[in-house]
């Protein structure tokens, strides 16, 4: 249960303005702060909503003495808002002061390394960018099925809190883990299945350690070196730990979401290839097998050399890519894969790079001035043999292709820029579905039994909203999944809490969100929704980028879509999250996704069995397929978030933008005038009768009952709904000290 809530307000003035952190107990001054903010809605704000009162607060002065950039920030958001004009002046107010108050706590905490803080069921985690002493099995004995407040917040507490709600009340329970790249989802996550592994002790220490090895493995070929983050996600994850009715661990399943493949054939300048190509080269080379999967030693090919020169240097020098190359091989065995199967992944891995090196030339005759040929013919020979098929078929496919025309075929040749093209399509479709099969593969090895009906805890890492110079349909699925998540989040928090005070005849005044319904509705609705708009235009062969952009200003009539005068290929949204402009271009193409029938009619053929599988399926398209997200939303009731900031140096504006993409705000107003615990008549009473009856007694679950204790208990500002009792969560810590007294 939620501790954030209110405290009675004879306590209010208790509150020390600026409480020494390190002193209270981080319950304490999460209460502190939220007295705060309803004093200073009740007292400052209520009838002088002007920004400039706002700034003026001695608190934020205080706070923040000549701060101004953050008094810039906050003057900035108001006015956006404003101009949105959808809430109401005393709204900004009461949200603003909330942000500086929060920020201004989590800056104290984290000066101190206390990098975790809860608000109501959110945990706010910031990145400590160093190895904290806090994870050891003795922390995870220490969370073990206590009362929250008990210790300080951790990560443990809140796996531990889903564990415990799953095992106690049946349901499945999902973490969302969100925030920017390198904020530290990746790791929370590690954690949290660290915490779930010791908690659902299962006899077969074998599943436990596969399971441990799961995220290690899928990492190698999903994370990759950005600018941003050494280890970066480059796709999003649902993993489900499942545990029999008792709790213990029976199995886990991931699933993927939206793999950067465009990485394997480019990547940005100071960044990398996905990490499993550099470890399979250092550990080929050590192993000195490089000529085996004709790797060069000189040269490394281009897919992974984008910085020339530089790699092979790491390759060789590198410890850790090698011992790297060892964990994979390890997590591999333990997981259950055949060496088989290890061999042919290597294979295909050595055939990606080897395909990035096949060059085109144009033979320019008299009469075919657009045909083009491979000038490196052992590059075409290298892939081939790697991926067991013929070269002159490859050839052939890379630089022509079919066209059946009135049931006749006819070979059209490709251009250079063509054949380079099919050439990069094919290795994103190899490494994409490549990716694909070891989860599926992981999944297969790590399926419960299917006679015991478990239930699960799901833990999603997925990219945080984002907000580019230059966005593209990459960023485009990322915050729409996002939107998902938000409207996912809204429901949890605000609606389905609303329609129970509904249900229950109460009138707690409701808190406004902004509810992002319409604008899902805007991307996801059939048939006139963006994406299917996209996916309509993506079947005309003749349509481009711009008609797009045309069909979507023609059919998208709402007020989050716009399109800039004079920027062709551009339009804007207005996401949950803030305003971004897309740039088209590109977009049927990413969308449509298609590798060319030759090459996948050539794959086919190949004699390695896997490869054979890979493209047995019929092609259906596979990575951006938000389908399978939305469906996730459906099987999990309970949330908790958890959103990690990055703050190399704890940075205002950043936490301050990220405080407002996840909803921590409007959070902190409900769980104020929220009742974190509702009770059933029959089951308060019955759970509480000591207090007001005799032992042997058996009172009726009736409401007289039940005002009955709460009078005899002298609590006031508990409520009665139609079935249920409204209490705040410390009546509840007060009744079970009652409890124990009588008893
Ligand atoms: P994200 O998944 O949000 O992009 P990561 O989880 O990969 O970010 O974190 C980036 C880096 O920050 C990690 O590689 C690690 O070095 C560091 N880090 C994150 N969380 C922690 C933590 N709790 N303790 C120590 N280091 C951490
Ligand atoms: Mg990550």
């Amino acid at each position: 249960p939620p501790l954030f809530d209110m405290h009675p307000v004879k306590t209010l003035f208790k509150i020390p303005r600026n409480p020494p952190p390190t002193l209270l107990h981080p319950d304490k001054w999460c209460r502190g702060f939220n007295h705060f903010i309803s004093q200073c809605l009740i007292k400052d704000f209520e009838n002088r909503p002007s920004v400039t009162h706002l700034l003026e607060h001695p608190f934020i002065k205080q706070a923040h003495g000549k701060d101004m950039s953050l008094q810039k920030q906050l003057a900035d958001l108001i006015q956006a808002q404003q101009q949105l004009g959808s809430i109401t002046k005393t709204r900004y107010c009461a949200i603003h002061c909330s942000v500086v108050t929060i920020i201004h706590q989590l800056q104290k905490r984290y000066a101190d390394l206390q990098i975790y803080t809860y608000v109501g069921d959110i945990l706010i985690a910031l990145n400590p960018f160093q190895n904290l002493n806090i994870y050891s099995p003795q922390f995870s004995k220490l969370y073990h099925g206590v009362k929250r407040s008990s210790n300080p917040p951790h990560i443990f507490a809140s796996a531990d809190a889903a564990y415990q709600g799953m095992v106690t009340f049946s349901k499945d329970q999902c973490i969302i883990i969100s925030g920017e790249s390198g904020a530290g989802k990746t790791e929370s996550a590690h954690l949290i299945v660290q915490h779930l592994t010791f908690l659902g002790k299962a006899n077969n220490r074998a599943l436990r350690e596969k399971i441990l090895q799961v995220n290690p493995l899928v990492e190698a070929f999903g994370n990759a070196c950005t600018a941003i983050n050494d280890n970066s996600s480059r796709f999003g994850k649902y993993l489900e730990m499942m545990f029999t009715p008792t709790g213990a661990v029976m199995g886990a399943k991931i699933s993927e979401y939206l793999l950067e493949k465009s990485r394997v054939i480019k990547q940005a300048v100071g960044e990398k290839n996905f990490h499993i190509f550099y470890y399979i080269y250092a550990g080929l080379f050590h192993q000195k097998k490089l000529s085996e999967y004709r790797l060069p030693e000189k040269k490394p090919p281009r897919y992974i050399d984008n910085e020339t020169g530089r790699v092979m240097q790491d390759i060789i020098t590198k410890d850790s890519y090698r011992q790297q190359f060892e964990a994979i091989q390890h997590c591999f065995r333990i997981i259950g894969f055949t060496d088989e199967e290890v061999h042919s992944v290597y294979r295909i891995l050595a055939g990606i790079l080897n395909t990035g090196n096949i060059e085109f030339a144009a033979i320019s005759s008299q009469h075919q001035t657009d045909k083009s040929e491979v000038p490196n013919p052992e590059a075409l020979d290298n892939a081939a043999a790697l991926l067991s098929i013929g070269s002159e078929e490859l050839q052939e496919a890379l630089t022509s292709h079919c066209v059946v025309t009135r049931g006749e075929t006819i070979v059209r040749t490709n251009t250079v820029d063509k054949a380079a093209d099919v050439r990069d399509a094919m290795s994103k479709a190899l490494y994409g579905r490549l990716f694909s099969w070891i989860v599926n593969r992981i999944n297969t090895l790590l399926q419960p039994d299917k006679n015991i009906c478990g239930m699960n805890v799901g833990i999603l890492d997925i990219f945080g909203f984002e907000n580019f110079t230059r966005n593209s349909f990459e960023q485009l699925c990322i915050n729409i999944a996002n939107e998902q998540i938000q409207f996912y989040f809204n429901q949890h928090i605000f609606a389905l809490e609303q329609m129970e005070y509904q249900n229950e005849g109460i009138d707690a005044t409701t808190v406004v969100y902004e509810d992002n319904r319409p604008l899902l509705d805007m991307f996801l609705q059939k048939p006139m929704g963006l994406l299917s708009l996209l996916d309509e235009e993506s079947r005309f062969p003749q349509a481009t980028d711009l008609t797009l952009v045309d069909k979507f200003e023609d059919n998208l009539r709402y007020k989050y879509f716009w399109r800039p005068k004079g920027v062709e290929l551009c339009f804007g949204i207005q996401h949950y999250a803030g305003k971004v402009l897309y740039d088209a271009y590109g977009f049927l193409e990413k969308n449509r996704d298609t590798l060319p029938a030759d090459i996948v009619v050539v794959l086919r053929t190949s004699e390695n069995k896997l490869l054979q599988q890979l493209f047995s399926s019929p092609l259906t398209k596979t990575g951006i397929s938000l389908h399978s997200f939305a469906t996730f939303r459906a099987s999990s009731p309970e949330v908790y978030i958890s959103s990690p900031f990055h703050s190399l140096k704890f940075s205002h504006e950043r936490v301050l933008v990220q405080l407002r993409y996840t909803g921590i705000l409007e959070t902190v107003k409900i769980r104020q005038k929220g009742y974190s615990h509702r009770i059933l008549f029959e089951e308060f009473v019955k759970r509480y009768y000591y207090l007001a009856f005799k032992v042997h007694e058996t009172p009726l679950g009736s409401r007289e009952n039940c005002i009955a204790i709460l009078e005899k208990s002298k609590l006031d500002n508990w409520i009665l709904g139609k079935t249920k009792v409204f209490l705040k969560y410390y009546h509840i810590e007060q009744l079970n000290l009652f409890l124990r007294e009588v008893i």
